[in-house]
């Protein structure tokens, strides 16, 4: 199977340095945009090939293991027998590389490499395994509620279940099965697919036998599966989501993936996506929130709760009179983070506190301007200068406008990152 390197990186439009989150955002955004359901009839065979690279690069970059072998080994390591090099090359590869191979490409991926090249395993050292059917793996949106507190999903499932008639031979118990002529018997057919820039020549099950080299006629079909040898079974299945379970963990009903005659049965895999919060933010086991406080809170102390946290309980603080707050200042809640898992510990919560100043509402009269000036500190000691002017100001200046007059950028941050000092400055 001659397969062009492709670089996947660049598949999904990342750098190589590139963290699990960014990965994650690129992966959606091209399985969005590459999405064939998306584009115009003429463009869909070329947006399935995109598509199907861009779920591949995804599965691999995304986890680390797969992702450090594919950084060490390039595409080599996983495009399967008969890559020039691979005999020699697994005899160095890390125990359990072969099942991770395996996995890889026979999950979720109709029509990959995975059904040509598999055959190649049982020469592998230490092969021979039975072939799986595929896993099928999906994501699973999680509300943070629901990782804090833990969830059980139960759902139905219509799989295909070997059938119990023909015990999945798909013909009459005495009937023999024809060879098919299109694939010669081999129940493969060479495909060269055009995916961008990428030309790539892949091996799939013939459609005429559906892979299995050799189809019954019409009369000799078993007559509860008409000769599909599987028929669909509903099923009643649990997940338990465990408190503290975290964004990419993997929950697997082993051995309830779609069943395929003589082959030991694939699993299904749930992979938990963790859904935005509008309160919390969620960094492995701490939680971080802001708050808003009052100026006078800031200045004078005060108990009360400031936030419901994720299971409903008010999270109550109490600031001692005197202990001025300010804007920034971080409380850190110890053991009111996320649940551990498997531990009675939990991590810490961090408020960020944001001191609210008064607005435009605030009507003090000059009386209580004079007590307020009168109860606070004053400024400190007046800059001297032999000569002083009296400006005029726009109160509601912009950072942003700073040195944009300038065609060339007169100043060294303008043409960085533009937000950041507008921030720095604005603090
Ligand atoms: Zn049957
Ligand atoms: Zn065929």
């Amino acid at each position: 199977m001659a397969e062009i390197e492709v670089d996947l990186y660049e598949v999904l439009e990342v750098h190589r340095g590139a963290s699990a989150d960014e990965i994650r955002k690129a992966y959606r955004k091209a399985a969005l945009v590459n999405h064939p359901d998306k584009v115009p009839e003429d463009e869909r065979p070329a947006a399935e090939a995109k598509f199907i690279n861009v779920q591949k690069a995804y599965e691999i970059l995304s986890d680390d293991d797969k992702r450090h072998i594919y950084d060490t080994h390039g595409m080599s390591a996983f495009n399967g027998a008969g890559e020039p090099g691979m005999g020699g090359g697994m005899g160095g590869m890390p125990a359990g590389f072969e099942e991770m191979f395996a996995e890889m490409f026979s999950g979720g991926m109709g029509g990959m490499p995975g059904m040509g090249g598999m055959g190649g395993m049982g020469g592998m050292p230490g092969g021979g395994r039975p072939r799986r059917s595929p896993d099928e793996e999906q994501d699973y949106e999680v509300s943070l509620e629901e990782l804090y507190k833990g969830k059980t999903v139960k759902f139905a499932s219509t799989k295909n279940v070997i059938c119990s008639l023909c015990k999945g031979k798909g013909g009459k118990e005495k009937a023999t099965a024809k060879k098919c002529s299109t694939c010669d018997g081999h129940g493969l057919q060479e495909v060269i697919t055009q995916m961008g820039q990428f030309l790539t020549k892949q091996t799939r099950p013939c459609s005429v036998c559906n892979g299995q080299g050799s189809f019954f006629s019409p009369k000799d079909k078993c007559k509860k599966c008409k000769g599909k040898r599987t028929i669909e079974e509903k099923k009643m299945l649990e997940i338990y989501i465990a408190p503290g379970s975290r964004e990419g963990e993997k929950i697997v009903l082993e051995g309830e993936a779609d069943q395929i005659p003589d082959r030991e049965n694939g699993d299904i895999i749930f992979k938990l996506v963790q859904e935005e919060h509008e309160v919390f933010d969620r960094a492995g086991s701490d939680l971080r929130a802001a708050i808003d406080i009052t100026l006078a809170e800031a200045l004078t102390g005060f108990s009360r709760v400031v936030l419901k946290h994720l299971d409903g309980r008010g999270i109550e603080i109490t600031h001692p009179a005197g202990k001025v707050l300010s804007t920034g200042q971080v409380l850190k809640v110890p053991g009111e983070g996320m649940p551990i898992k498997r531990s009675d510990s939990r991590g810490d919560l961090y408020l960020a506190v944001n001191v609210k100043f008064p607005d435009e509402s605030w009507n003090p009269t000059p009386e209580m301007l004079a007590k307020l000036q009168e109860l606070l500190p004053k400024p400190g000691p007046a800059i001297e200068a032999t000569t002083v002017d009296e400006v005029e100001y726009d109160p509601n200046g912009n950072m942003d406008e700073f040195g944009a007059r300038d065609a060339q950028g007169g100043s060294a941050w303008v043409d960085d990152d533009d937000e950041e000092p507008a921030q720095c400055a604005a603090q």
